[in-house]
């Protein structure tokens, strides 16, 4: 993989406020994959990077079928009763259609089972009854009825799955169906999670008056891991910068990428963003959105890190406007916007030109309503949420039945 460079966060000089907008384009067209290319089972695949494009190797279905329990003969047939005498052969599914149906008999055949020669068309088994050794049904039945096509569903050589797709389920299903085993995906992104302040504790430890747990570090490494990439605890570390700087150091050795929450914006005690100054490749995105700080984004010994706002609710929105398609290029994956849609409002709101907003939200009752509180702090407001509600950069008054977009929480791939 070439390796990133050095300024890829490097912002032009003047800049004051980045529409997020443009801070995506610029994360876009920045980053790229890191991570090299391995062979897995598809078994083991599931939202695994496919690193090359995939056809089919095999027809699906190979031969022509059944698609249901019945009786096959040759042709359809018109209005009125019909009597067809059976062969004596079952075609089971995964028989061999080696032996032909003559003209003018039926045979007994299950779904899946391919059509032998001399069939062409099914009768449902509800539809026909059986007495004397034949088959007796009143028409009319059409030729093919019942029955699928070979490669109807994919042909040999169709494309059915480009580089950088993320593997789902139903991927799985289909390089399965078309005999592919084993397919060529990207090493798993390995992102490393690290909470910085001399104010947290981590749970179980007694917490002194002024201190709070550390609510973060969770968090993130649930985000990451929803977001189908190798979460690295990378622990706590106070507000010291020797400390950091060894922390960092042993974990651009171990990580593809570093997370880090606090410390970020350009205070005395923000020692991410003045270490990553010091390393020559530091940029302060000032992102106009609203919850947010600036993004401190730098370069570590090689290795991206996005410094984040210390805000879990700050934190958690940058992660998944910012993060979660920043990851996906890294890991080489396709580029992804979130995926929302839009539902009427239970809620009224005034907001100002000049940033994106986010609200904590869900739908009840086919209506979006957002949380009590818009303060970033409010870590319940984020666990009542089940997604958010995003508000265009323009000003905006948005009354109860207005349509607005709310992303769930799937619609970031978390
Ligand atoms: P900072 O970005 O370091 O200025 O922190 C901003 C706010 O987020 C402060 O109120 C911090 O106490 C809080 N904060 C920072 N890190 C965490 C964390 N890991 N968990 C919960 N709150 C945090
Ligand atoms: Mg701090």
């Amino acid at each position: 993989m070439p390796p990133l460079k050095n300024d890829c966060f490097a912002l032009p000089p003047g800049v004051h406020w980045t529409p997020v907008d443009q801070a995506l384009v610029d994360l876009r067209t920045r980053l790229s994959c890191v991570v090299d290319a391995e062979t897995a089972p598809v078994s083991d695949a599931l939202d695994r990077v496919l690193a090359t494009d995939i056809t089919a190797p095999r027809a699906h279905p190979p031969l022509p079928n059944t698609a249901v329990d019945g009786y096959g003969f040759l042709n359809g047939r018109g209005e009125g009763d019909h009597h067809i005498p059976l062969v004596a052969q079952h075609m089971p599914a995964g028989a061999t259609p080696d032996t032909s149906v003559p003209a003018g008999t039926a045979i007994r055949i299950l779904t899946g089972a391919a059509l032998p020669p001399g069939v062409d068309t099914v009768i449902l088994q509800e539809d026909v009854e059986v007495k004397d050794n034949a088959i007796h049904f009143t028409g009319p039945i059409k030729q093919g009825a019942n029955t699928r096509k070979a490669g109807e569903d994919v042909k040999v050589g169709d494309a059915i799955a480009q580089a950088g797709r993320k593997l789902t389920p139903a991927d799985l299903a289909l390089l399965s169906a078309v005999g592919v085993s084993e397919v060529t995906a990207r090493r798993p992104l390995r992102v490393g999670i690290l909470s910085t302040g001399d104010e947290l504790v981590q749970p179980g430890a007694d917490a002194g008056p002024g201190q709070i747990y550390d609510a973060n570090r969770p968090m993130l490494m649930g985000l990451i891991s929803r977001l189908g990439h190798e979460a690295v605890d990378l622990g706590h570390v106070r507000d010291d910068r020797d400390v950091l700087r060894t922390r960092l150091d042993h974990a651009a050795g171990q990580v593809d990428v570093i997370f880090t929450s606090g410390g970020a914006s350009a205070g005395d005690a923000d020692h991410v963003s003045a270490l990553l100054n010091e390393a020559g490749a530091m940029a302060l995105w000032r992102i106009a959105i609203k919850p947010g700080r600036p993004l401190a984004l730098g370069m570590w010994q090689g290795k991206p890190v996005f410094g984040l706002p210390g805000n879990p609710v700050a934190a958690m929105v940058c992660t998944l406007v910012f993060g979660a398609p920043a990851l996906a290029m890294l890991a080489g994956a396709d580029w992804s916007g979130p995926q929302g849609f839009m539902v009427p409002a239970a809620f009224s709101k005034t907001k100002k030109a000049g940033r994106r907003e986010f609200l904590r939200a869900r739908i009840r009752g086919g209506r979006v309503e957002v949380f009590a509180s818009e303060g970033s702090g409010r870590i319940s407001g984020l666990s009542w949420a089940e997604g958010l509600v995003e508000l265009p950069d323009e000003a905006m008054t948005v009354a109860s039945g207005d349509l607005v977009r709310f992303i769930p929480w799937s619609g970031f791939g978390a």
